[in-house]
Formats: structure tokens, sequence, C-alpha cells
């Protein structure tokens, strides 16, 4: 039998928006989609758990980059519920000490006119603008041109912004969440397309990523989930895993050929995709994916 374990992704599960990530569910909706998956006989279980031993009808859950929102909602569903979701987190972002170019472009989006910081950014990068940022921009330059553009568009800086919002999980929260049940992952360094890096820079980012965990005393699992689930080619994943000793990899392509124990690279599902989530990604999606791109 195909156990085919799902693993479901979030970002966000909080009231409030975010002003670092522009989606999300409230917690409402979050819990109506356990209770619905739980309803359907589908078994939430640890990630570390499920690679280990793969069993049908299991499900996977797993939140991105720490948000500090998620707290409040989070702790008591993960004990009502007994879920132990993992948590991949950035290693420049624990304990709110740095904002990822991802973040900070995400605040100059909320905070900033569309057409004048296009303007901000041409004259950084020729040609550039928020709609091809993205392939223009170089994973090398990425932070120190979001410094520069902050600092030609912010009125506070950086620092400011971190003391006064505290927008990531601190230390002591990853802790107490761990102690009830999450189990903390790796999401790299500073959250770079892994498609465009070479395996020697992706291997560094993963290191530093790791080294975080240390230089805090967080016990962590070695799982990685691609930022953006922009994975490397399988020859890339298959040297990354090797230079760091990783368990597994995740990217964010669901079919429903995925996640066997014979491969290391596993598959997630977003569901913050709005009400019709569940049917979305558990029938319409991987059957599309499985039709278009049937894997060989
Ligand atoms: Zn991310």
């Amino acid at each position: 039998m195909n156990p085919s374990v799902r693993i479901l992704y979030y970002h966000v599960i909080a009231d409030r928006p975010s002003l670092l990530f522009s989606h999300g569910i409230s917690p409402r909706r979050f819990e109506r989609q356990i209770v619905c998956l739980k309803r359907l006989g589908y078994r939430f279980v640890a990630l570390s758990q499920a690679l280990s031993q793969p069993q049908p009808k299991t499900i996977c859950l797993s939140l991105d980059d720490g948000f500090a929102c998620n707290n409040a909602s989070l702790l008591p569903l993960l004990i009502k519920h007994k879920l132990r979701p993992a948590l991949f987190l950035l290693g420049m972002c624990i304990d709110n000490r740095a904002l990822a170019w991802n973040h900070k472009l995400q605040i100059l989006r909320n905070s900033v006119p569309r057409h004048l910081l296009n303007q901000h950014l041409c004259r950084l990068i020729a040609g550039a603008d928020l709609d091809n940022l993205f392939q223009v921009i170089s994973m090398s330059t990425k932070d120190r041109l979001t410094d520069e553009l902050w600092a030609s568009c912010m009125s506070y800086d950086q620092e400011e912004f971190l003391q006064r919002e505290k927008p990531f999980l601190s230390v002591s929260q990853l802790r107490t969440l761990a102690d009830n049940g999450a189990e903390l992952a790796l999401h790299s360094a500073s959250h770079p397309d892994f498609s465009r890096l070479s395996l020697q820079e992706a291997t560094l980012e993963l290191q530093q990523n790791m080294a975080a965990f240390e230089q805090f005393g967080l016990p962590y699992h070695r799982l990685f989930a691609y930022p953006y689930g922009r994975v490397m080619s399988a020859n890339e994943d298959a040297g990354l895993l090797t230079a760091t000793t990783l368990q597994a990899t995740f990217g964010i392509r669901y079919t429903l050929q995925d996640n066997h124990t014979t491969s290391t690279l596993w598959q997630r599902q977003n569901m913050e995709s709005g009400p019709a989530a569940n049917f979305i990604e558990f029938a319409l999606k991987p059957l599309a994916r499985s039709i278009l791109a049937p894997k060989p």
C-alpha cells in the first residue's frame, strides 16, 4: 500500500495579518481543517515519525519562517489536538536578530506606494520592478540591495522595527513550543532561491542555519524545507544531503505519487488558500499535477 504521507504547510495562523507575509489563515479556519481531516480518518503525527515509519492516511503539519504572530494561537491548538508541527526556521531571524530579504520586501510593499518603490528599485537595479525583481536580483546581492532599498524608502531602521514589532519567535517561545511537541527544523540562513545557488553556497546556507540553532542551544531536526519550494536539481539535492548530513529535504509540488520511503525529497502542500483548501489541496492539485507531470 502507498503510505502517501501528506505534509501541510502554513506561514501565518493568526487573526491579525502579518506585516511580513501577505497570506495566512485564522486559527478558527485552521482548527476547522484539522477537525475535518480527523473526521476523514487522517492521523496527525510528527514529521520525524512519518519519515521513519510512514503510515497510510497520515498528515504532518509544518510552519515556515517562524513568525511570532502564530505563538498565541498555535500553542493551545497544539495541546488541544495533540499536534506536533515542524517549524522550519531561518537562521538569521531566530530571536529577532534580522529580517530576511523577502521579509524586508514585504514590509516595503506594505509601507511604500508601489510606484515609489519601483522608482527606487530601478535606481538600484536597471530595469527592475516589483513584478520582475525575483528573476533579476542576484542571490549574492539580495541582502545588500534590500538593505539599500529599505534605507532609501523607510523613515526608521530595521533594528528599530525588529525591537518594536518582534515579528519572529523568540528562543524562549521556541523552547516552549518544542517542549509541547513542535519539532524545530531548517529553512536556510537567509531565505535564498536554492535553484539559483551553487552546491557550495547551498551548503553554507545550511551550515549557518544549523549554527544558529547551536548558538541558542535549541534542539533541531536535520530536515530542510526549501524556501519558496524551489528545489535544486536531483544531483545537487543529493549532494546537499551528503554535505550537510540532512535526513530529508522538502519541496512544494505534491502529486499522488510523492512521499515514499525510497525518496529523500518529500513534497508539501500549502493550506492557506481559503475555505476550499482541503478539497483543492487533497484532491484537485495532486491529481492535476499527476496528470500534467507524471513521475517516471
Ligand atoms: Zn519561507
